[in-house]
């Protein structure tokens, strides 16, 4: 079996096969991907139906990049003929006392740094648009016409499909068991191979941390098992991807805390799909469970009698999932220190959107040793990931704009 490659790949979810894809498309020759499940699998973050896509971002660094993630998503489907974004507008919410508030006004000065239109409006404003919403008049809610849902599970599809075309090698099947890197070079062992290139991309998702110990690296990640539910709604039609957009609510108080919450129109399943952002239920590899808890599908099913009531129906089906959450909720882009040659990307929970645009960064970080993307922000060395005691903030929130007089306030 030929075991040298120029570039391998670790990891062919989200990300990685996005990453194979470009690294052929940027004229990578003998490209070899090395996934350790079959390809497709649902044990990874990528494997749903639906994932948010949206311009409304929390700071400038994510926000600054949303046009082009949206516009290689759209070059995937252009390359492939498949609809992969299905926009359906996308809604931000939160009660007007809670920290939520504050949380969207950050949303609101990106999107306008960045000349996104958006409305504001109050609860009786909301309700009368999508009367599927009970919420009190004491609610903001920022909606954005962009915002929508990303087939993910096509979209992976989609870039193993074109990297196939492009030559890339896929060994599925084939965990990567240790990493041994040479100044100019890398070899990566698997059960029955010792596979060599000239530079290694590693995706790996939430078993990011078990490959780069070989490399005397460590990302301090912390793992969370998600769930998400599809509710069958008595009647799904109000809930159709042309009469309801995408939505995250803030600053829900559930067990007395604060909370996010997201959803989606029906698509793939025949129900209302939504889940509890951030589950609070920390884990391992070892210790994640497949098995969907019965207590976060009640509360799942608590927050649509609470918010949604015309959604609420018995569980249609729940499917669990792992956040890879780095201490300040940033992704990881880097070389790893000593080894330009070796690159890795960590999406801590919210890089679907982005995977297409991330594939093409880690393709230039493969070919060219840098990229002309900003990605300063998610370096390796950054004190969230080298500081243990860097204060651990898993939400989504631009804290320099919550503390400003006025979050509302826009550039
Ligand atoms: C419930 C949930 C909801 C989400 N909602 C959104 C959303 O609405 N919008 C959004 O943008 N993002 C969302 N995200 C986040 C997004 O899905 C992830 O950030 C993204 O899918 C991560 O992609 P990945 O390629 O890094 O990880 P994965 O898809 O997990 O891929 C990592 C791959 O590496 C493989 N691998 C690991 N170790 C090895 C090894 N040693 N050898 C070979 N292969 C290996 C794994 O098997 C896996 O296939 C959500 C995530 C979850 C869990």
């Amino acid at each position: 079996m030929n075991s040298s490659y120029e570039h391998i790949v670790i990891g062919v979810g989200g990300i990685g096969s996005a990453a194979a894809h470009w690294i052929a498309r940027r004229g990578g020759k003998r490209v070899l991907a090395l996934e350790q499940f079959e390809l497709g699998h649902w044990r990874g973050a990528s494997e749903d139906h639906s994932r948010i896509i949206r311009h409304a971002y929390h700071t400038a660094d994510y926000a600054s990049l949303t046009r082009a993630a949206y516009e290689h998503v759209r070059d995937l489907e252009e390359a492939t003929g498949m609809d992969l974004i299905k926009v359906t507008g996308g809604l931000n919410l939160a009660p007007n006392d809670s920290a939520g508030n504050a949380e969207i006004g950050g949303y609101a000065h990106s999107l306008a740094e960045q000349g996104h239109a958006y409305e504001v409006m109050d609860g009786a404003e909301l309700a009368a648009r999508w009367p599927q919403w009970h919420v009190g008049r004491e609610t903001v809610a920022l909606y954005q016409a962009d915002s929508g849902l990303l087939d993910i599970r096509r979209a992976n599809s989609a870039h193993i499909s074109r990297a196939r075309a492009l030559g890339v090698t896929f060994r599925d099947r084939s965990p990567a068991r240790g990493i041994a890197a040479a100044a100019d070079s890398v070899e990566v062992r698997t059960d029955d191979e010792v596979y060599r290139a000239r530079t290694l991309t590693i995706c790996a998702g939430s078993w990011t941390d078990t490959l780069l110990a070989d490399l005397g690296v460590r990302v301090p990640l912390v793992l969370t098992q998600e769930q998400v539910s599809y509710f069958a709604a008595p009647d799904l039609r109000p809930f159709a991807p042309g009469r309801f957009p995408v939505w995250i609510f803030h600053g829900a108080v559930f067990d007395g805390e604060e909370t996010s919450f997201y959803g989606f129109p029906v698509y793939g399943e025949a129900g209302v799909k939504l889940g509890r952002d951030v589950s609070g239920r920390f884990v391992t590899q070892q210790t994640r469970s497949f098995e969907p808890s019965a207590a976060q599908t009640a509360e799942n099913a608590q927050f649509l009698k609470r918010y949604l009531p015309g959604a609420a129906g018995p569980e249609l089906v729940s499917k669990t999932c792992v956040y890879d959450l780095t201490p300040d909720r940033n992704f990881v882009i880097d070389t790893v220190p000593g080894y330009p040659h070796v690159a890795l990307c960590v999406g801590a929970g919210h890089a679907a959107k982005f995977a297409a645009l991330l594939g093409h960064i880690m393709a230039d970080l493969a070919i060219d040793g840098g990229t002309g993307y900003g990605i300063g922000t998610w370096r390796l060395d950054r004190p969230a990931l080298t500081d243990p005691g860097f204060p651990t903030d898993f939400r989504m929130a631009n804290a320099a704009q919550a503390q400003r007089h006025n979050p509302w306030e826009t550039a």
